[in-house]
């Protein structure tokens, strides 16, 4: 008799295919099933030597092959699918039977899939994965949410599957309902906002200063040695070094168009729903928006000219500025986006720990930095930290940073330059720091036409003033 299968994965597309391989490389035993069946047939021909698979034509097939309880991954289009494959599933499971979702579903479908599915005895766990393809396989960041119990049952698994940094797995319980798919969520808001700030730095190497692909990935490699050492800036001064056939930069020749597949506009409604000012990360999806708008501005190019820059030569110190910039942006974008975290753990009674979250975003995940074990240090020696960049290190670090930020703002202001991430951050920080801002003017004018009252330094209580009258 063929051994029960510790694992199912429904779902062998990218994702799909490579954590099942993965789990079968760890040792598990993993049953396969897809609603296309050759996506499984494909699977267990070209890597079935790797593991323990047993692949299903279909769902009682799948079922049946499992152990009880059985634990059941679903990678499948995040949406209508998922909710259309557990309909489908649930006819066929046994009470206390575990269903995660480890697609990038939206927290409160997550929340409310929890609880149908408690409301039939299977428990669920929406669980947040990132690392793409490659996390996938070689060992992902995972953010699971649901019953801590349920948890307790898959956790010798996931741990063993996902990264490991310093020998702590990128993989713990992140809270209940949608949690884990919240914080995955704010994950890849800040990957936005990261690449967004990459994007700057790159547009203004090349435009203002003229540098070219090539010596642009040199700058790039250099700084992956500093305080900026993350994937993304590996993977950047690879992505620009690479040519293509013909021998030019590859870069040079992809259509300038940003798409995007949603998590980081849910990020940014949810802020606004919160109240959280997460301007990095909002700023980084409008700037997608726009690149997508080609035919526009491609019209507004034609009516509104943009002048090129009288190439200047970029000297050691202008590349260290815009590094600085990039380096204080996307520390303002990482508290922003903790903050936004420390928001939503109130609102929705999750008790998320930060210091917990940036431990498994070390290693597996797509915005993996050397800088996370700073944040991982503020969480978790201050808990009670309201800012991150209140924090000495970060403060300090964005105290040093500071005069080449305002430089670089500046200077593609005067060039013309859309720097959307980096000046926006900068107008955080300058009105985060700021003990009295201009609100008591706006303040005044709402109280003007709308006798909205406003309250006074001076005396306790709300005040309304007839602002038209004399006195
Ligand atoms: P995907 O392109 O998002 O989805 C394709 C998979 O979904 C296929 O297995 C497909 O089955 C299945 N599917 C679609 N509609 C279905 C339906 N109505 N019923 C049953 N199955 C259905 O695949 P992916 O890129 O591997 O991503 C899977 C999940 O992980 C998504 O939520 C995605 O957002 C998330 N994710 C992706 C990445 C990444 O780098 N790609 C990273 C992190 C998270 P058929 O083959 O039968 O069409």
């Amino acid at each position: 008799m063929t051994e029960l299968a510790d694992l199912g994965v429904m779902g062998l597309a990218v994702m799909g295919a490579n954590l099942a391989r993965n789990a079968a490389r760890k040792g598990f035993g993993v049953a396969l099933y897809n609603r296309h069946g050759d996506k499984t047939d494909t699977l267990v021909s070209e890597f079935g030597h790797e593991g323990r698979f047993s692949p299903a034509k279909d769902l009682a097939g799948f079922v049946a092959a499992l152990a009880k309880p059985r634990v059941i991954i679903i990678m499948v289009k995040a949406g209508k699918p998922v909710d259309d494959v557990i309909d489908d599933l649930v006819p066929h499971l046994d009470d206390g039977d575990i269903v995660i979702d480890g697609g990038n579903s939206l927290f409160t479908d997550t929340d409310r899939r929890f609880e149908t599915l408690k409301s039939k005895n299977i428990r669920f766990i929406g669980m947040g994965v990132s690392g793409g393809e490659e996390g996938a396989l070689e060992g992902p960041s995972m953010m699971p949410g649901g019953e801590r119990e349920a948890y307790a049952r898959i956790e010798p698994m996931v741990t063993k599957m996902a990264a490991q940094v310093d020998g702590t797995p990128c993989c713990t319980f992140i809270g209940p309902g949608g949690a884990g798919h919240y914080v995955k969520m704010v994950h890849n808001g800040i990957e936005y906002a990261d690449m967004q700030l990459i994007t700057e730095a790159y547009d203004l190497m090349k435009t203002v200063y003229g540098l070219d692909a090539p010596a642009m990935a040199d700058v790039f490699k250099q700084w992956k040695s500093g305080d900026l050492d993350s994937y993304l800036i590996e993977i950047t001064a690879a992505v620009l070094a690479k040519t293509d056939s013909t021998g030019h930069p590859l870069v040079d020749s992809i259509v300038d168009q940003a798409e995007q597949k949603g998590t980081g506009r849910w990020t940014a409604a949810n802020a606004l729903e919160l109240g959280v000012p997460l301007t990095g990360i909002t700023e980084a999806v409008f700037a997608r928006v726009l690149s997508s708008q080609r035919k526009l501005r491609l019209e507004a190019a034609k009516a509104l000219p943009f002048k090129q820059p009288a190439g200047r030569k970029a000297q050691a110190a202008d590349l260290d500025a815009i590094r600085d910039a990039l380096y204080a942006s996307k520390i303002v974008a990482y508290a922003q986006g903790f903050e936004q975290m420390t928001a939503a753990s109130q609102q929705y009674g999750w008790d998320l720990k930060l210091g917990e979250v940036a431990t498994i975003w070390r290693g597996g995940c797509i915005i993996r930095a050397r800088f996370l074990d700073r944040i991982r240090d503020a969480y978790g020696s201050e808990t009670t930290l309201s800012n991150l960049i209140l924090q000495d290190y970060f403060r300090d670090a964005v105290l040093k940073a500071e005069p080449g930020w305002r430089r670089v703002v500046s200077l593609a202001v005067e060039h013309g330059v859309a720097i959307p991430a980096f000046s926006s951050s900068l107008s955080y920080y300058d009105g985060l720091r700021r003990e009295r801002g201009p609100a008591n003017l706006l303040q005044g004018l709402r109280d003007y036409f709308g006798a909205h009252t406003y309250r006074r330094l001076d005396q306790e209580g709300s005040f309304h003033t007839r602002w038209s009258q004399d006195g």
